[in-house]
């Protein structure tokens, strides 16, 4: 859901804050960061369970359903810390976009274009939403259906219901998912997902499950978790029903004349392409802007970073998750997949981020040097974080525990 502490939208699909919290890839999931400043009664959560009831009836939910689904529920209060985590240091998009975008997603959902061919063009079809569109969603949420998130939703979203600061909006988001569950679409053990209650192949919130997902495989259940024609189906109805065009392009790098001025540079603030084309602007190779429409100029990292032109496609990706860098990472792999090539313009950086091979490299050295950082897995948590800090003392660089090229390289070079 979303970056606390901005107010979660109920409209969003799935959720978690920080992009980068619920995909762990900077293994930000830092518990033990947090500082419990309340504690929470553990038992106030019964009787809040109990008073619960009224509500979830209220909402469709069976009263046979809510004793069930609730009978010897516990709270996880770990999910507060979550809710109250505030990342002290914030992901560059060239880190946060070379872990979601690589070679190795990149060849995953290639793969996945030809195993689900049928099912996507006919989601196609159905939709207007073009398979690798539908696909760079599913690799992004979920690498395809590997990583779904572990924590029961049942657990995580009534504990948010009796505790913490948004508890009107999770008992919203708890009702529904009881609803999801006791109309049979999905099983409760097979309710799993992030801390937030995102679950499924597409990640979606209860609330956006029940409004957007579809069954798409004729079995009269919605299912994003064991269905996968149901979860691209639904992702495609989600960005359809969000403003995607399929006539048009997402938006494309460009290139800015030299002196140019970028205010009234940003994603909302579009402008008729014969506007920019006056200004100078130029697509990346140099050729005309094409596309009908407005667009806005995106400048993810600044004047001199890459830029590019945006249309009302990257706002419908945006709807599904609301950060610019998370539409971003979708946009540029679904390029990818369609065989386009990584971005022209350099990251304004001397130290470039990581793909997930060369973390696990990262995490392989600092194994190799004695470091207890747990298995290899690609993504850098607070114990690999805190190898790098060590590592970067002792090699007298500045000490942030983030790993970027330049660190790799002073590892394999036995530095
Ligand atoms: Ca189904």
């Amino acid at each position: 859901m979303k970056k606390f502490p901005c107010p979660v939208r109920p409209s969003r699909p799935f959720t978690p804050p920080v992009p980068s919290i619920r995909l762990g890839i900077l293994g930000l999931l830092a518990a033990g960061l947090v500082q419990a400043a309340d504690v929470p009664d553990p038992s106030r959560f019964a009787p809040c369970v109990a008073e619960l009831k009224a509500g979830a009836l209220g909402r469709g939910v069976s009263a046979a359903g809510y004793d069930r689904l609730t009978a010897g529920l516990q709270p996880d209060l770990k999910v507060l810390e979550l809710l109250d985590y505030q990342p002290e240091f914030r992901t560059p998009i060239w880190d946060y976009l070379s872990g979601l975008v690589d070679d190795e997603r990149v060849a995953d959902g290639q793969g996945m274009l030809v195993q689900w061919r049928d099912t996507l063009n006919a989601v196609a079809a159905r939709y207007r939403v073009d398979p690798a569109t539908v696909v760079a969603v599913w690799g992004v949420e979920s690498n395809f259906g590997r990583n779904f998130g572990n924590r029961p939703l049942l657990t995580s979203l009534s504990t948010l219901s009796c505790y913490g600061r948004r508890q009107a909006y999770f008992r919203g988001e708890f009702y529904d998912a009881l609803k999801i569950v006791d109309n049979g679409d999905v099983k409760a053990e097979q309710m799993l997902g992030s801390w937030a209650g995102a679950f499924g192949h597409t990640q979606f919130m209860p609330s956006t499950f029940l409004r957007l997902a579809v069954d798409f495989d004729g079995d009269g259940r919605r299912d994003l978790v064991g269905s996968v024609p149901d979860a691209l189906a639904s992702t495609a109805n989600f960005l359809r029903k969000a403003g995607w065009r399929e006539e048009q392009p997402w938006g494309y790098e460009v290139r800015l004349p030299a002196g140019f001025d970028v205010t009234g540079a940003g994603r909302r603030n579009k402008q008729p392409l014969a506007e920019w084309s006056a200004r100078g602007v130029r697509r990346i190779d140099g050729t005309p802007l094409e596309g009908e429409g407005s667009a806005g100029l995106l400048l993810p990292a600044g004047p001199k970073g890459p830029a590019f032109l945006v249309f009302r496609n990257f706002d419908a990706l945006y709807a599904y998750n609301a950060a610019e860098s998370y539409a971003l990472a979708i946009a540029h792999l679904s390029d990818r997949l369609r065989g386009g090539g990584p971005f022209q313009t350099p990251w304004p950086t001397d130290d470039a981020g990581l793909s997930r091979a060369e973390r696990r490299e990262v995490q392989a050295l600092l194994l190799a040097r004695g470091h207890a950082i747990g298995a290899v897995d690609g993504m850098l948590g607070d114990a690999s974080r805190a190898a790098i800090r060590s590592e970067q003392l002792r090699l007298g660089y500045s000490v942030d525990g983030r790993a970027g090229q330049k660190l790799l390289q002073a590892l394999k070079e036995g530095r």
